[in-house]
């Protein structure tokens, strides 16, 4: 039978501290970093700018957006979650994939995967990179460069879990050069401090240090953006809020802030479905009507208040390095939207953002699976696939225009998977970019933080 309430992990963790004035060298040998590991910081490999005239510009998109929907007419995606493989070389046990990581898959191929992005329509903003782990294919770079030259895509987000410094900085290098025009986010996970992150992460050595690969990648991002002047580079961490890693959640926090220092940190929710999977509670339903919240689910609102606070008194900076400082602003202000509807969920409120996936959101398989999100997609008894690319012969618009994504789509945010979803990528962010309501309520955040 499942326990009402999972008592916290209570393991020791080692926690970190700095002089609030200590230098960057004292915050690096702090927490361990020694570069001179990573041939990379150094030197790079050559590559010539793609040289293409495309207009990246979103006020462009989203009018486009506007006026299809004002006409009832079926919008192209503004952002898409492609996940490029289910192959991982770690097993997380929280991870959205866990169940079929590593599962046989027929992979698209980078041809397959240029002919889909041609026909992707005018409205592309944001990429969202996800696996597995997206460093394994080996043509990720490629791939980021097809969306580049076919696509009018200006912002590229990569998750990945960071296992090779070198190769992520390698990749960097190519695409910093290749596509300069290009907005570069590397989302690291990590999950808390050292202990707990290693712990967690399910390595094939108990020796590997997963926790210092991921603070040496992040800061030697820093260090690249610097020396090469990389501009709109980011690098954020990335830590799921779960059973495993609550008890250290206040003491991550605060070394995030504080030591870390990353362009950005998000803390997400376990997945629901992931919520059940592995971890014996009773059910997110029964949860909610029983008003009872979970350790986790009580330390995300806290912390996530905290966040709040922070960056808008300033105690808290996400920086990032977009075109313009408005830009920033604004992308900061919708990351704390995208929360505070998160919150919502988990208090047993409806959601304030409406669900746009399959309309504004969109969601590529590593097979080539079309759906508007990835619990449509995934659903293990009910799955919702609008059609596979290789049935289509890789025509985007055939599929996005099927019975069957007319038929799925009307149920976005209305499907049982939907009730207390919190999927940033795939439900909050895509919405809110296209929704007069809730911009303005970032335009109004943004002028606030400081
Ligand atoms: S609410 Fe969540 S599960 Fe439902 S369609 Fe939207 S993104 Fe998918």
């Amino acid at each position: 039978m499942p326990s009402s309430t999972l008592l916290p992990d209570t393991k020791p963790h080692t926690v970190i501290q700095v002089p609030a004035n200590a230098t960057d060298a004292e915050r690096m040998s702090a927490v361990g970093i020694d570069l001179s590991k990573y041939s990379s910081i150094e030197d790079r490999e050559s590559f010539e700018p793609i040289f293409i005239n495309t207009n990246r510009d979103i006020s462009r998109r989203l009018l486009s957006t506007y006026s299809n929907r004002l006409f009832g007419k079926i919008t192209n995606p503004t952002m898409i979650t492609h996940i490029v493989t289910t192959r991982c070389n770690y097993s997380c046990g929280f991870c959205s994939f866990a169940d079929t990581l590593n599962a046989k898959t027929n992979e698209l191929g980078l041809e397959e995967i240029e002919k889909t992005y041609a026909s992707l329509g005018g409205n592309l903003n944001t990429i969202v990179y996800s696996g597995g782990e997206t460093t394994l294919h080996k043509q990720l770079p490629q791939i980021i460069e097809a969306a580049y030259r076919l696509t009018p895509v200006k912002s590229v987000y990569i998750i990945s879990n960071a296992w090779k410094p070198d190769l992520i900085f390698q990749i960097t290098h190519r695409i910093k050069q290749s596509c300069p025009d290009l907005h570069l986010t590397w989302s690291l996970s990590i999950e808390g401090p050292k202990e707990v992150n290693n712990a967690a992460r399910y390595t094939q050595k108990s020796t590997w240090d997963a926790w210092q690969n991921t603070i040496d990648t992040m800061w030697g991002l820093k260090i690249l953006r610097q020396k090469f002047g990389y501009q709109q580079l980011d690098v954020q961490l990335c830590t799921v809020c779960g059973p495993n890693n609550v008890h250290a959640l206040d003491d991550w926090y605060e070394m995030v802030r504080d030591v870390l220092k990353p362009d950005k940190w998000n803390l997400n929710l376990l997945r629901k479905s992931v919520q059940m999977s592995n971890n014996e509670l009773d059910s997110w339903e029964s949860r909610r009507k029983s008003g009872q919240q979970e350790p986790f689910e009580k330390k995300y609102l806290e912390i996530t208040q905290r966040v709040r606070e922070d960056v808008l008194s300033g105690n808290l900076k996400f920086l990032y390095h977009t075109q313009s400082g408005w830009e920033g602003g604004m992308k900061s202000a919708v990351d704390l939207i995208s929360q505070e509807d998160n919150r919502r969920i988990l208090t047993g409120n409806p959601p304030a953002i409406c669900c746009r996936a399959g309309q504004d959101g969109a969601y590529i398989g590593s097979d080539g699976e079309v759906s508007g999100c990835e619990e449509f997609a995934n659903h293990p008894t009910h799955p919702k696939s609008f059609g596979n690319l290789r049935d289509y012969q890789y025509d985007f618009q055939a599929i996005w225009h099927s019975e069957a994504a007319k038929a799925y789509r009307k149920l976005a945010g209305k499907a049982p998977e939907c009730y207390g979803c919190t999927l940033e990528s795939q439900k909050n962010y895509p919405s809110i970019l296209v929704s007069f309501k809730h911009l303005w309520q970032a335009q109004q955040l943004a002028q606030k933080i400081h």
